[in-house]
């Protein structure tokens, strides 16, 4: 069977109903709110691969977060490949301020709106519904095709973490990322390392600041530092077209750390976290050098105080993968026969469940979805239609060409 065979099954408005149900199934993770997590969308994804006849696999990831995995053809040659989706969403923020109902799912002009519309849900649907056109197309694959929805991309990631310590997540051999990227091929992603610094000193009267050891002055020479840092972190990272050269930008500073805050107390201790963004290039031993540098530097600009740092939930380095890589060359066809254009690439500002599966499993990935890359987390978030229908043509194409019997 020719691919356009295959392409001509995907339905729009199977595809617009889907994304609009599973936009209005809100799944804003909010801790301590008992049901406020992805188990009602884990459970329509689920209840849908079913109904088509998927095999199905759900792993507990923790209580009522459920990843959710279609499984396609079998596992017995031939690579497995994987189209990957987040289940969870940000929060809406303040409702009042949208035009349409953050949870609505409204379809206006060619646009489907909602938390989640583009990030990723409709990513997640295009997904699900390039699946089903090849299965019931009846295509031979040569190797297997998973639909991953996992949870918690929002969060730490847990749902790929976990992926990666089951027999399914460690038979991939590789994923697209259904992340909104207006459809470009994007073969780098950002890198980031959330740097919590914390600084000691010893506590003491305002009126009498010999008697202490004020760490606000290191955490201020830290803050100092920033700059000089960036420089030399854009010194270490490759250059790339597609992505921002690295950058460190102070995002939290908080003194004292515990108990009251006072006018007339030094405090013991400061905190500073340094939002440490990254392109491809340097390991987390060479970023490790160059952030203790800084802190070295705080801590002779203000002697006494002892300025530590640790990486909050751990390094996820930029990652970049190869045009020549099998999964590429399937999609820079893929696009083609999807669209009838060239592909565009492009590059991930940020990290996504994609780095995790890169740096844990060693696996190509490239991430490629529906919506604008800047309307992730904002207000009137939406998704246009006819990037919903390429992206699902993508997927379609790509599998066939890369799981080719
Ligand atoms: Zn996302």
């Amino acid at each position: 069977m020719r691919v356009a065979d295959v392409l001509s099954r995907i339905d729009e408005g199977e595809l617009i109903a889907l994304t609009r149900d599973l936009v209005r199934i809100p799944s804003v993770v909010r801790a301590g709110q008992p049901g406020a997590t992805e188990a009602a969308v884990a459970a329509h994804v689920e209840r849908w691969l079913r109904a088509e006849g998927f095999e199905v696999e759900v792993h507990e990831v923790a209580p009522d977060r459920p990843n959710v995995l279609g499984v396609l053809g079998d596992g017995a040659g031939g690579p497995t490949l994987l189209l990957e989706g987040h289940t969870d969403v940000v929060t809406e923020g303040d409702a009042a301020l949208w035009t349409h109902a953050p949870f609505g799912g409204d379809f206006v002009d060619g646009k489907i709106y909602g938390r989640g519309s583009a990030d990723m849900k409709s990513g997640l649907a295009a997904a699900m519904v390039a699946a089903a056109a090849i299965k019931r197309a009846g295509v031979p694959l040569g190797g297997r095709l998973v639909v991953g929805a996992l949870v918690d991309e929002e969060g730490d990631m847990l749902g790929a973490r976990h992926l990666c310590t089951t027999a399914l997540g460690r038979a991939l051999t590789a994923a697209i990322i259904c992340e909104p990227e207006q459809n470009e091929l994007c073969l780098e992603q950002r890198g980031v390392v959330w740097a919590r610094v914390t600084v000691r000193g010893r506590m003491a009267h305002g009126a009498m600041p010999e008697a202490g050891v004020n760490p606000i002055a290191a955490l201020g020479a830290l803050l100092a530092e920033a700059p000089a840092l960036e420089r030399r972190l854009r010194r270490l990272c490759a250059r790339s077209p597609h992505l921002r050269p690295p950058t460190v930008t102070p995002t939290i500073v908080q003194a004292p750390v515990q108990g009251v805050a006072q006018s007339n107390v030094i405090p013991s201790m400061a905190q500073a976290t340094l939002d440490v963004r990254l392109t491809p290039g340097p390991d987390a031993e060479a970023i490790t050098k160059e952030i203790d540098a800084a802190c070295q530097r705080a801590m002779e600009a203000a002697p006494g105080a002892t300025v530590e740092w640790q990486p909050v939930n751990g390094f996820r380095l930029a990652t970049r993968v190869d045009k020549g890589e099998p999964l590429v060359r399937a999609m820079v066809k893929g696009v083609r026969q999807a669209t009838g254009r060239a592909p565009r690439f492009g590059g991930v500002p940020g990290s996504t469940d994609g780095t995790i599966l890169r740096t844990t499993l060693g696996i190509p990935i490239v991430t490629c979805g529906p919506g604008h890359r800047l309307i992730p987390h904002q207000v009137d978030e939406h998704v246009e239609v006819r990037e919903l229908v390429d992206a699902a043509r993508i997927y379609v194409a790509t599998t066939l060409n890369f799981l080719r019997a």
